[in-house]
């Protein structure tokens, strides 16, 4: 073999590329020593050989000849470049990505072809992998339920997941490239600005790595209470933070009731201790005082009327402060639910036909629309009908010249819902938040304990009560309750 042949045929082998010579029919005219390796054959295994019966797979098998026919008959140009599978000994698929060019003869008539191939079959799995982790990843950032953003040192946002967009009203497009400032209210939009720079030029860690509770601001301008944790990472020289935003309002409200009811059990225990303490002198203090009168009363002196009637009005107060110890006691009392299954209605045409004498010297016109289809929720009737109760009294009391009392019922998939409707002086914005605080109370003769005690045996329902009220014009409490229980058994 001449030197120069030797040489190309020596570079050949060192390319780490395949080289193949095909003839007009597809025959094996050359490979090299790097073909032969991917291949698995030696080389006299596949010189004369069809190529496309021995190293293709018999699923492209077709489709590669026919391509490589139509190249030999001049119908269409040659293919640069492109990838195809080959077949290997052992039976193993590999793909290759080829360069070919046509040999022609002197009269320039196509002979075969020659390509060279690089064995691209970890490069593709590593690709197909890598994009697969890539959906992965991003099936997992949509379908989470905590707010992810990343951010760059700069504060402006590169990327957002879809329960960003659910937390603060804006969409994708509209956060992107935005500072992360407009997602906070002030004074927090400030002061990240301040922690993002501090970070950055001292390396100290304010939110870096340890999580905290922050507000968001969302696009209509009303505000979520969050749990934030930061972490950074960096791509290339640039440094990046992970945002994971859970939003809590859930779990504020939970914490709101569950601080709510510790409050109302101390308030029970000493409710229980004072009322106790206080009962038994009451009531000797009263009983005296009615002998006191009768006593006065038969001694017949000149002032016997205005003693008397002085008695009388302690008389009157003492009741007034058994009474007020008596529901406090009651309250400190309240029975375990038994839960059953009833309807609304039945207990609202209780509750209207005991008032009914009352509504009508009130001059209060009552209206009740039952919803159809009828339903049935899980309560204690004794005392839900106490609910009802104290939440009629507020309105009754919340009209003293009169008005319209409406309720209503409806249904959703999984409550039962009784609304309560007044058209009372309504309730103050101020007041709103504190209306079923215990001892809360606009009135002189009030206990502030109607609502309280409603509230507490509603949650004890697993229910939720609302109210919303516009002064001058009424006042509407709704309610809320399971249509079934938890594990959807009665309990008796
Ligand atoms: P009380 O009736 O003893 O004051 P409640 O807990 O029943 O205590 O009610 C607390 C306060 O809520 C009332 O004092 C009143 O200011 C307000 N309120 C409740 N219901 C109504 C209503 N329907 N209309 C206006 N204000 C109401
Ligand atoms: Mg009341």
């Amino acid at each position: 073999m001449p030197l120069k042949e030797k040489l190309s045929q020596k570079f050949l082998e060192l390319a780490g590329l395949i080289f193949v010579t095909l003839d007009k029919t597809g025959q094996v005219t050359y490979i090299n020593q790097k073909g032969c390796e991917i291949l698995g054959y030696k080389d006299w295994e596949l010189l004369g050989q069809n190529w496309f019966e021995r190293c293709i797979p018999k699923a492209h098998r077709d489709n590669i000849r026919k391509v490589f026919d139509r190249l030999m008959t001049g119908d269409v140009p040659p293919f640069e470049y492109y990838e195809n599978p080959i077949l290997t000994k052992s039976g193993e698929v590999r793909f290759i990505a080829w360069h070919n060019a046509l040999l022609r003869d002197d009269s320039k008539e196509p002979v075969g072809c020659l390509s060279s191939g690089l064995d691209v079959t970890e490069q593709r799995q590593m690709v197909e992998s890598l994009r697969d982790s890539e959906s992965r990843l991003r099936a997992i950032l949509e379908t989470a339920v905590d707010g992810i953003i990343t951010i760059n040192d700069h504060g402006i946002m590169e990327s957002v997941n879809s329960a960003v967009e659910r937390i603060f009203g804006y969409s994708a497009e509209e956060l992107l490239g935005k500072n992360v400032g407009i997602l906070m209210p002030s004074p927090h939009r400030e002061e990240h600005e301040d922690y993002i720079a501090r970070y950055l030029s001292t390396g100290e860690k304010n939110i870096i790595g340890i999580g905290r509770e922050v507000v968001g601001l969302r696009k209509d301008g009303t505000t979520v209470p969050l749990h934030l944790s930061v972490s950074e990472f960096s791509v290339g020289d640039q440094v990046m933070f992970t945002g994971i935003l859970r939003d809590i309002t859930e779990q504020k409200t939970l914490q709101e009731q569950i601080l709510q009811s510790e409050r109302l059990a101390v308030i029970g225990k000493m409710a229980a201790k004072v009322a106790h303490e206080i009962r038994n002198p009451l009531s000797s203090i009263s009983l005296n005082a009615e002998l006191l009168e009768d006593e006065i009363r038969s001694l017949e002196c000149e002032n016997t009327e205005e003693i008397s009637s002085l008695i009388t009005s302690m008389i009157c107060e003492i009741d007034r402060v058994t009474s007020l110890t008596d529901e406090y006691l009651q309250f400190s009392r309240l029975p375990e639910s038994k839960l059953i299954k009833g309807s609304f209605n039945d207990v609202i045409v209780e509750i209207a036909e005991f008032l009914e004498s009352e509504l009508k010297q009130k001059k209060i016109r009552f209206e009740h629309e039952d919803s159809k289809p009828e339903f049935e929720v899980y309560m204690d009737r004794t005392q839900f009908r106490r609910v009802l109760l104290n939440i009629i009294r507020n309105a009754i009391e919340a009209m003293p010249d009169g008005g319209k009392l409406k309720i209503w019922t409806e249904k959703t998939e999984q409550h039962g819902i009784v609304n309560i409707r007044d058209s009372g002086h309504g309730i103050p914005d101020e007041n709103v938040d504190s209306i079923f605080d215990p001892f809360f109370t606009t009135k002189d003769f009030g206990t502030g304990l109607g609502l309280a005690i409603a509230q507490q045996v509603v949650h004890e329902h697993g229910g939720q009560i609302r109210c919303s009220s516009e002064v001058g014009r009424g006042t509407t409490f709704r309610i809320e309750l399971p249509l079934e229980t938890n594990n959807n058994e009665e309990i008796q």
